[in-house]
This record gives structure tokens, sequence and C-alpha cells, in this order.
């Protein structure tokens, strides 16, 4: 009787869980759905990847840090492959390209925390490039941090901690169409 009692108890504990988180799940992508679509990247849910998207944000601070280019014009990002477009110039040499590997390697093995925080759209104004931000994106802007390294307004689900990324590696590079295109992947991922 008494386990029977346990059991009951830890099942109904269980499927409270179950659909707290999912009901947190829904809850985030209905708020920011309409950022979500225009500031992130053409995908859906069966392609989406959390440590995919978290290292674009690594990537982006990067190729800003490195060649002053800003985040990346424009993206494709999924689960096997991904790909950003720089406007720089110019293509890259062999040396750059390891130099961007690395780098985006090192910030991953710091176990950087990725944090979050909501500010209003007065100060996002002052501090980050807005140009993506739909219109009606409302009064608050949520800052996604990668430890110290990176902050940028998004709306899309991310790791908790860059140690839930896998190495990161450029699978090629090009320049086309006067900006320089990354195709990137991580390693073992299928
Ligand atoms: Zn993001």
């Amino acid at each position: 009787m008494f386990i029977s009692k346990v059991l009951n108890r830890a099942f109904l504990a269980l499927t409270t869980f179950r659909i707290i988180n999912s009901l947190r799940y829904e809850f985030q992508i209905i708020i920011f759905a309409p950022n979500f679509i225009a500031m992130d990247f053409q995908e859906n849910s069966k392609t989406y990847y959390a440590p995919m998207h978290t290292a674009e944000h690594i990537l982006n601070q990067t190729m800003d840090r490195m060649f002053g280019c800003g985040r990346s014009c424009n993206s494709h990002i999924e689960r096997k492959k991904s790909k950003c477009d720089y406007p720089i110039n110019r293509e890259l040499t062999q040396q750059e390209i390891s130099s961007i590997e690395i780098k985006v390697n090192e910030v991953i093995q710091q176990k950087l925390e990725v944090t979050e925080d909501f500010i209003n759209l007065e100060q996002a104004r002052k501090e980050f490039n807005l140009s993506k931000l739909p219109e009606d994106s409302g009064e608050t802007i949520r800052i996604v941090r990668v430890g110290d390294y990176d902050a940028c307004p998004c709306s899309g689900v991310h790791v908790e901690n860059t140690s839930e990324i896998p190495p990161f590696f450029i699978a090629s590079a090009s320049f086309e169409n006067g900006a320089v295109r990354l195709r990137f992947k991580l390693s073992s991922v299928n």
C-alpha cells in the first residue's frame, strides 16, 4: 500500500514536471515567435540545434573582432551544416580561416555560461544594432550573453554552457557576391 502510494506520487510529480517543462518551451516559442523568425534564420524545429545556433553567436562575435565586419548579414543555420555571410570584400587566407576556427574553439572550451537578460527598447537601441528587429517586437528586448565574450539581442534557444558545444570547424570559405561565405559544422554531429 505504502509503495503504491509512493509510486503514485512519483508518477504525478514526473507528469507535472513534464507538463511544466513543455509549457515553458511553448511559452518561450510563443513569446518570441516574431523575433525568432526574423532575427535568427530560416529554420524549422526538425533541424534546430541549440549548440549550432550558440556557435553562430560566438562566430559572429569572432568575425566582428577580427575583421570589423559586424555580425553575419545572411545566415542559414541547421543541425548538420550551417553558413553565414559577412560583408568582407575579399577572399580570406587559409591562415585567417584557421585563426577563426581556433578562436571559436577557444571560446567554446572556456565553458562560458550562456545567460539572458531583458532590457528596454531604448537601452537596446543604444547598445546594439537592432536593424534586423521586427517592428512588432515590443518594448522589452532579450539579450543573450555568452560569458563576457558576446552579447546580442536574440530570441532563439541556446545551450546553457559552451561546454555543450562540440568542436567547431569551417568546412569551406568562399568569396561570392561581395561577401565572404563560411560553411561550418560541429564535430560528431550527424
Ligand atoms: Zn541566439
